[in-house]
């Protein structure tokens, strides 16, 4: 029952109505009826004992109901001041610049804020009643909620990032803190999400991070990302057993356009020679500025030092078209300064330095080239890159010519069949052996190219050999170890008998021990597919290349050729002797020919005559020779 002040107004209004009646009435009683003063005194002490008495009761009553009203008051205060603190957190709560979200403990969405609906996209009818599911970006996995959920359990609350969809389909981040809520019993009774919107946070963070490691002129990493994406690629390469090499380019008399043309025409040309240099390169490539004119490469896959050496020389003609600036055409010149990983040096910070002498050293030998960490290697790379480039030229300019060298029956000393040899006709330097151009051939990827032409011409010359009357039994083509294994090899050869005419039973293909045991599943495969084909198989260079006998053995080979390396000794090096006996012995228990080649000596003949050797071929009996200077008629007799 509530009391309020009119109730105790009432009561003391009553009270002192009751004095005054009180007063008025024992005066009158006092006046009228008591003559005696002995009663009049007892009579005033009893009346005076009840007014007392009753006054206390009704004071007491009067006080009450005042204190009550008092109370009241104390708490319509509090009320008051509740309303007022509510009215000012609805404020805040629609007035913050934090999106609000309240759920009940089903996890129904009952409340949201202004906020909310600005960051979301979403209306208030749109999620109430739903889940806070409903703005799930699919960026998370379930076990990020399921962390969510448990921080949330165990101690009622959870904060961090988190990438929700708006209502336009837009995923953002967000930071949000999500408490639970208890009710004036301690209950829980609902869980207010309280977020902000980050995505401006997280784009100037990541512009910030773009301007801390890019150069800002070219928009190219700048060194401090080249060195990091640098330790990446040095570890990366050092797992997987890769080379890297690492590229110092250096404008040359940069600075004489600065100072004729001034700094803005400067800049728009390092800006130009970064696009330009961007162009050309792929992925596993960084570029970067580094400073003033000096830019860096980082060539993630480059076993060797003639790929990072004609990647400089790519670099250094792709920069020699002008460049047109402002109506100005400029020429410039480029040094680079090569430093391999891990030949040269094993860290970043070495790899840049040796870079860097060696760019000082392609500059001090003339500008416009480029120099290797060490000057032998320069020299030697320059000279497998000057044959890489020239051997295009040469296939294009037909400078390639393929000799013949004999192979005699060594029983009857009859010449029986001839090694297809390919020569290089340089303009310059005469005749180049292979040995010099088809390493780098392999390296550059020409060798399939050059192989197929060879087998062509050996195939062609074979038919017309035929032709003529020569009955040779076979024509031998070499096939390079980077090509066995491919698949190409088979439709390379398939194609060229096709296209000849030549009986396949003529033509023998000569693949090095070494290359078969590199793979021997695949050799063995090729093999047999090869043979599908009618082609005859020899195993060239045998003894060098520590071949499994058991695998011998499955291959469909039909003749060995024993290393020149083994006959160079014969007849008195013990050991070569008696490893060609050995071999000699091997082909014959698999059912295989064997051929020795490099005899320069009769002696050398006459022994592997002696140990039943099949075919020979060597200086003694011919060098090679172009098709029309062979010898037909005078073979040498090993007496
Ligand atoms: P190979 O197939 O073992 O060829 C034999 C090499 O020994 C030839 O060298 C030949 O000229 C040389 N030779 C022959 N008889 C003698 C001799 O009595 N004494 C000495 N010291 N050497 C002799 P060449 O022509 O310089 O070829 C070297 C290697 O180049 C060949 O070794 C072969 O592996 C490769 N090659 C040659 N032509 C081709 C080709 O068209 N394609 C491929 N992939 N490789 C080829
Ligand atoms: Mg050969
Ligand atoms: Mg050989």
């Amino acid at each position: 029952m509530s009391v309020t002040y009119r109730d105790a107004l009432r009561a003391a209004l009553l009270y002192l109505v009751f004095s005054a009646a009180w007063l008025l009435l024992s005066g009158y009683l006092l006046n009228n009826f008591f003559d005696d003063s002995l009663e009049r005194l007892r009579w005033q002490l009893i009346n005076g004992y009840v007014w007392v008495l009753l006054s206390a009761g009704l004071i007491f009553i009067a006080r009450a109901r005042l204190l009550r009203c008092l109370g009241i008051g104390a708490k319509l205060r509090e009320r008051n001041a509740d309303r007022e603190r509510l009215r000012q957190a609805a404020a805040v709560f629609d007035c913050t610049r934090e999106g609000v979200l309240v759920t009940n403990l089903e996890g129904l969405i009952v409340h949201v804020n202004r906020a909310f609906i600005d960051i979301t996209g979403y209306h208030c009818k749109d999620v109430l009643g739903q889940r806070p599911s409903l703005f799930k970006s699919g960026r998370h996995p379930p076990t990020f909620y399921q962390a969510m959920f448990a921080a949330l359990h165990s101690v009622g609350e959870w904060s961090g990032e988190i990438w929700n969809r708006r209502k336009s389909g837009e995923i953002y981040p967000q930071w949000q803190t999500i408490r639970l809520t208890h009710d004036d019993e301690g209950r829980p009774s609902h869980y207010v999400a309280v977020f902000s919107d980050i995505s401006a946070i997280k784009k100037s963070e990541h512009e910030l991070m773009h301007l801390a490691h890019h150069d800002p002129l070219t928009d190219l990493p700048n060194r401090l990302l080249f060195t990091d994406r640098a330790e990446q690629a040095l570890a990366s390469a050092q797992v997987h057993k890769r080379g890297c090499a690492l590229l110092m380019i250096d404008l040359d008399h940069f600075k004489m356009i600065n100072d004729s043309l001034g700094h803005t025409i400067g800049d728009q040309l390092l800006k130009a020679v970064a696009e330009r240099l961007s162009a050309m390169f792929g992925p596993g490539i960084t570029l970067a500025r580094l400073g003033g004119d000096e830019f860096a490469v980082l060539a993630e896959s480059c076993p060797q030092l003639v790929q990072a050496a004609a990647l400089a020389q790519r670099i250094i003609d792709g920069l020699k078209k002008p460049f047109v600036i402002d109506r100005h055409q400029l020429f410039i010149n480029t040094s680079i300064g090569i430093s391999l990983f891990p030949g040269d040096a094993l860290s970043v910070e070495q790899l840049l330095r040796n870079a860097d002498s060696a760019l000082f050293k392609a500059k001090s030998a003339g500008r416009n080239g480029y120099a290797l960490y060490t000057e032998e290697l320069t020299a030697h790379a320059q000279q497998r890159v000057e044959i890489a480039f020239e051997l295009r030229r040469a296939l294009d300019q037909q400078e390639l010519r393929v000799y013949y060298q004999p192979v005699h029956d060594l029983k009857t000393s009859r010449l029986i069949g001839v090694e297809a040899l390919v020569r290089w006709e340089h303009p310059q330097r005469g005749l180049v052996s292979p040995a010099e151009f088809i390493p780098v051939a392999e390296r550059t990827g020409l060798i399939a190219e050059i192989d197929a032409w060879v087998m062509g011409q050996a195939c062609r010359q074979m038919c017309q050999w035929h032709q003529d009357g020569v009955a040779l039994s076979f024509v031998a083509v070499n096939v390079s170890s980077r090509l066995f294994a491919r698949r190409e090899l088979y439709q390379q050869v398939a194609q060229v008998l096709h296209e000849t005419g030549l009986d396949p039973a003529y033509l023998e293909l000569e693949v090095t021990e070494s290359a078969v045991m590199e793979d021997p599943e695949v050799a063995l495969e090729q093999m047999h597919r090869l043979r599908e084909l009618g082609v005859r198989l020899a195993i060239d260079d045998f003894g060098t290349g520590y071949s499994s006998l058991l695998r011998l053995k499955r291959l469909p080979v039909q003749k060995l050729k024993i290393d020149q390396g083994f006959v160079a000794g014969l007849p008195w090096d013990e050991d070569d002797a008696a490893i060609s006996r050995v071999i000699v012995a091997l082909a014959q228990s698999m059912g295989m020919q064997v051929h020795a080649e490099g005899i320069e000596q009769v002696e050398q003949a006459a022994f592997l005559l002696e140990h039943s050797c099949d075919l020979g071929q060597g200086y003694w009996f011919g060098r090679p020779v172009p098709a029309g200077q062979l010898n037909w008629t005078h073979a040498p007799i090993i007496a």
